[in-house]
Parts: structure tokens; C-alpha cells; sequence
């Protein structure tokens, strides 16, 4: 990608998340992924370059950057091991509620130490009967005096083991369906607060993924998000709004990452090419064959030059959506839908053509384009599968017209 457009604070951040994405990530990825190991060397890595919150303001412990430099650090970490592109990014998706919704005494609270590093967050919106219908839920909190308590069980919590901070959403009244839902903000260890089974996932494997149990934990009402009943549905889906370039820039290192390797392997290997033709009885016949590096091979050459197009594509999506994030844009749900679905789409895509490109080589355990592959697929689940983007594009489309 030429990358002259960014700045050179942006240049120099990706030029230092690539340093140490070759020094922690490229040694261990593999093993991450087959035994699930949490990627702690490059999370602290980060975390002693001050690179965990980038898009926290400067005045709760952030660099005060944007969803922009977000997406360029996802990107180039996913470009290495999309599981450690996930890792990073749920703290935004985690946070950013706190941003959006908290009240000062609670972003003053919660914020510095997550921009710090010194605490991962992750989100707790999906249930097992409410992931797409996220309203659904039936996680429920109780007012007891001057405290809510917790009971239900959240699914699917990325960083749930690793994370020491959980913002977790609740229905207070439901009979108020979505308009029922509160967020809440508990920490680790609390009591009756249990980080329960970790799912063993096709791919993003080195990211924990877990079931949260609330069994009656009891929580002071501060903990309410924004101090107020009723606010947690709205809260959520800006905050999906806000997040979903980072899956989206997650989807597009993967494509990147995976067509960097296969061009590099289309180089430097040969294939043995018909040098010359016999023409008999309708049909063409190779009558002399010659070696040559497989990328010399024209048919190969124009589904190389497919596969860059779309990914240039996906990434001009991706940049405009963080920009116009950042820059206050009013209506940002379209935008995010359209980068989230194009760009893991295009990572299916070009994963699965690298995967055919390589050969049979390509299909193995334990080779890059093989975890390149499964590590794709997740993108066009969470964070709302590419079904429900379609929804939220649709759904602005004719909105706009029928104003
Ligand atoms: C590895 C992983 C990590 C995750 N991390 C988190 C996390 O950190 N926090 C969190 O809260 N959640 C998380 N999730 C949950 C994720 O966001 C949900 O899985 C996702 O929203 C889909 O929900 P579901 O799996 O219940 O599918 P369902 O909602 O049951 O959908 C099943 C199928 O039906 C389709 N569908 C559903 N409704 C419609 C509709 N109205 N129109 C058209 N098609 C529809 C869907 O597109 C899908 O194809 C994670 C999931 C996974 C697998």
C-alpha cells in the first residue's frame, strides 16, 4: 500500500506496531493458535509503548488519536495474526461505551488505566438466544436499594479471561424490550461474578473467548453506565457503529497479510509452463514444457491483480469510514455497515484464492494461508454478521429517500 497520505506520527506508529509484530508475533503465531495460548508477549509489548489506547483522549491516558489510527494499528497486527488484531481492538469495542455513555466521574474512573494498559476490557452485549436480536436478552438487574443485582449469563465475550474489566448489559425493566437495557461496568473477582467456559474456536484462536456467569452479583449503582435506566441499547449499537472499521481493518491485514505470503511464494517458486503448442483436431497440445517462477504465469497474474484491487478497495471503505468517525459525522451507521461487509467479505474471498493459489501446500495444519483462512471467517460474524450490515445499509438507503 503507499502509504505517503498518512502522516508521520501515523507512519511512525505503524512502522513501530510492524517492529514488534516481526519480534513477538511472526515466532510465536503458530503456537498461539494451536494451543490457544494467550498472546501476553505482544499485548505487554504494546502496552510498554503506550499503544493501548490510542483512541482515548489525552485527558483520561490516551494518545487522543482516533478510530483511524485504531484501524492502521489493527490492520498491521492482523496482517501478522488476525487473533492478535482482535485482541487489541475489543478494548476499543469495550471502552468505547464508557466514551459514548459514562458520566466524567466514570470515564475519570474507568478509562486511564485501560488507556494505560494496565486493564483489558471486553463486551458483554451477545447471549445464547440474543446475538443477532441483541434487545432479546434476558440477562436481567435488579434495583436493591442503592444496588443492582446481576443474574443471567453472557456468551461470546472475546478477552474474557484476559480482560480485568467487563462492561455488561442488562435488562432493567423488560417490559421495555430493547428500551429496557442498561449497561454496567464490573471488574474480575467480583463477587458472584464468574468467567466461565472458554470456547475452542476455529479460528482467532490465541484470543479467549468465553461465557460469563452473573449469579446474583451485587453492584453499587455507580456502576450504571451514564446513571441512567434504559440507555444501554442505544449505547451499544453506537458503539458497534464506532467498532465495526476495527473488524473491518481486522479483515483487511488478514487479506493483506495472506496476499503478501502468497506473492512472495508465487516468486520465488517455480511451476513447469508449455513453452510451445501442437494444434490437432481442435485442441491445443503442449508439446514443450519450461520451468519459470509460477507468478510469470498470466492467468495466476490477473487474479493477483483481482484480489489488490479489492483489497485497495476494502481499504479506501475502511479509511473513509474511521475518518468520517472522527471527524463527527452524523449518520455513521451506513458507512461502518458498508466497510464492515465489504472488507470480510473481501478477506474470505482473498484467503480462499491464496489457500487455492498455494496449492495443496496452502490446505495444511499449521501453514500460515491455512490459519489466514480460519482466521477470516469470525469477520463476517461478530460484531453483527454481514446479513445484519446488509439490514443496517438497506435500511439507511430508504430511510434517506422516503424523508
Ligand atoms: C468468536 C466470537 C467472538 C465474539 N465476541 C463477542 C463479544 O466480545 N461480545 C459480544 O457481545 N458478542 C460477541 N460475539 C457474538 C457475535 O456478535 C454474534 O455471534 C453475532 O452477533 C451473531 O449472533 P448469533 O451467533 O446468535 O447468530 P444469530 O443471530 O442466531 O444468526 C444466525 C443466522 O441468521 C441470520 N440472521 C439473524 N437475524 C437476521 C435478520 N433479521 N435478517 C437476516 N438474517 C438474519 C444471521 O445473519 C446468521 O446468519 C462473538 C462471537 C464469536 C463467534
Amino acid at each position: 500500500m503507499n502509504q505517503e497520505f498518512l502522516t508521520p506520527k501515523q507512519q511512525e506508529l505503524i512502522q513501530k506496531v510492524r517492529e514488534l509484530s516481526k519480534t513477538y508475533i511472526l515466532p510465536n503465531a503458530a503456537k498461539w493458535d494451536r494451543d490457544q495460548i494467550y498472546p501476553w508477549e505482544i499485548v505487554q509489548a504494546l502496552q510498554a509503548e503506550k499503544l493501548m489506547g490510542v483512541w482515548i483522549p489525552e485527558k483520561y491516558g490516551g494518545l487522543g488519536l482516533g478510530v483511524f489510527e485504531l484501524c492502521l494499528l489493527v490492520e498491521e497486527l492482523s496482517r501478522h495474526c488476525g487473533g492478535v488484531g482482535v485482541a487489541y481492538a475489543v478494548n476499543a469495542l469495550g471502552s468505547f461505551p464508557i466514551l459514548l455513555g459514562g458520566t466524567e466521574e466514570q470515564k475519570q474512573e474507568w478509562l486511564p488505566p485501560i488507556a494505560r494498559g494496565e486493564k483489558l476490557i471486553s463486551f458483554g452485549l451477545s447471549e445464547k438466544i440474543s446475538g443477532s436480536d441483541a434487545g432479546s436478552m434476558i440477562t436481567k438487574a435488579i434495583k436493591e436499594g442503592d444496588e443492582y443485582v446481576l443474574y443471567g449469563e453472557k456468551k461470546w465475550n472475546t478477552n474474557g479471561g484476559a480482560a480485568t474489566i467487563y462492561t455488561i448489559y442488562a435488562t432493567t425493566d423488560p417490559n421495555r424490550g430493547h428500551r429496557g437495557v442498561s449497561a454496567f461496568l464490573l471488574e474480575k473477582g467480583h463477587p458472584n461474578f464468574e468467567i466461565g467456559y472458554m470456547e475452542d474456536k476455529m479460528g482467532i484462536r490465541t484470543v479467549s473467548v468465553h461465557e460469563l456467569y452473573l449469579n446474583g452479583a451485587r453492584v453499587p449503582a455507580d456502576r450504571l453506565l451514564g446513571g441512567k435506566e434504559g440507555t444501554g441499547f442505544a449505547n451499544a449499537m453506537m458503539t458497534l457503529d464506532r467498532a465495526r472499521p476495527g473488524v473491518a481493518a481486522q479483515a483487511l491485514g488478514l487479506a493483506q497479510g495472506a496476499l503478501d505470503l502468497t506473492i512472495e511464494y508465487l516468486t520465488k517458486h517455480s511451476g513447469e509452463f508449455p513453452k510451445s503448442y501442437t494444434y490437432e483436431d481442435g485442441q491445443f497440445f503442449p508439446d514443450e514444457w519450461e520451468s519459470a517462477p509460477k507468478s510469470s504465469e498470466q492467468a495466476i497474474q490477473f487474479r493477483l491483480a483481482e484480489l489488490a484491487t479489492k483489497i485497495e478497495a476494502a481499504r479506501h471503505l475502511v479509511y473513509t469510514a474511521a475518518k468520517l468517525i472522527d471527524a463527527g459525522a452524523k449518520n455513521i451507521s451506513q458507512i461502518s455497515a458498508m466497510c464492515k461487509l465489504f472488507a470480510t467479505d473481501t478477506a474470505m474471498e482473498v484467503t480462499s484464492e491464496c489457500m487455492s493459489l498455494w496449492g495443496i501446500e496452502g490446505c495444511l495444519r499449521d501453514h500460515p494461508i491455512e490459519k489466514y483462512y480460519r482466521d477470516a471467517k469470525i469477520t463476517q460474524i461478530y460484531e453483527g454478521t454481514n446479513q445484519i450490515q446488509r439490514l443496517v445499509i438497506a435500511r439507511n438507503l430508504l430511510r434517506s429517500f422516503s424523508a
